[in-house]
């Protein structure tokens, strides 16, 4: 792994729709070239799963925004691994499960909950170079990235791949499931009114549709040497 030493944290924004393969191929991405990795979905994820164990309803956006002053998220790196804490509980793994996916889907629409995760994330990625990876983050998060991407891949393919990754964590969800709930959240975050999913202007497309995960974190890795000094 090379070390990353300059003084200005490097920042990377990959932004792309649900099943691009944002997570793992950041992950390993940042693993490769010495950068933190964040993923930000953990933390609407960490909000919606508040909301679903309060019994806050997820599509009342007034209900959602006056729970806020009872949540405190936390990231903490742990060998190189993202966590995500809740009120002070380690949540990274519950907020995995199918369900919060719709949750976190439906409360990252709601603005104070966008604005309540801001500060946040960008705290995170002044700390040390990184990769940080979600919906919005080269287009509000990190407007001045070095470097953006926006990852996608065609929708059956993704789901196919989301439908891999749940199966093999012993899930009994179907592939229709995925694929329509894949779409519901695509269209969702892509349609609403606070910091829609969409490619920043100057963002290079990488559509990984063709290839598999090693030719993608070599895309990726690409990209960023091309963009930076590294
Ligand atoms: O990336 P992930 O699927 O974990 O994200 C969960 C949900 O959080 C997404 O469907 C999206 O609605 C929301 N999200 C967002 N902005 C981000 C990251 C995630 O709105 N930066």
């Amino acid at each position: 792994m090379e070390s990353k030493t300059s003084s200005k944290p490097i920042a990377v924004a990959i932004d792309g729709p649900v099943g691009a393969g944002k997570s793992s191929i950041a992950r390993e991405a940042a693993k490769r070239l010495g950068f933190i990795y964040c993923d930000t979905g953990a933390l609407y994820r960490a909000v919606g799963l508040f909301c679903v164990r309060n019994g806050v309803n997820t599509k009342n956006a007034a209900d959602v925004a006056s729970q806020l002053d009872k949540v405190h998220i936390e990231i903490r790196l742990v060998n190189g691994t993202q966590l995500v804490f809740l009120n002070g509980e380690n949540v990274s793994e519950e907020i995995r499960l199918p369900e919060i996916s719709m949750a976190a889907s439906a409360v990252s629409a709601v603005p104070e909950v966008r604005a309540a995760l801001l500060d946040l994330q960008r705290e995170t990625a002044a700390k040390s170079s990184a990769i940080m990876d979600g919906r919005d983050i080269g287009t509000v998060v990190l407007p001045n990235a070095d470097v953006k991407i926006f990852l996608t891949a065609s929708p059956e393919i993704r789901a196919k791949r989301r439908f891999d990754e749940l199966k093999a964590k012993g899930s009994d969800t179907t592939f229709e499931d995925v694929l329509r709930d894949l779409n519901e959240r695509d269209y969702a975050d892509t349609h609403r009114e606070t910091a829609p999913l969409k490619q920043a202007d100057d963002a290079v497309l990488a559509d990984t549709s063709e290839l598999d995960f090693e030719q993608s974190v070599e895309l990726v890795c690409g990209i960023i040497k091309g963009k930076t000094a590294l």
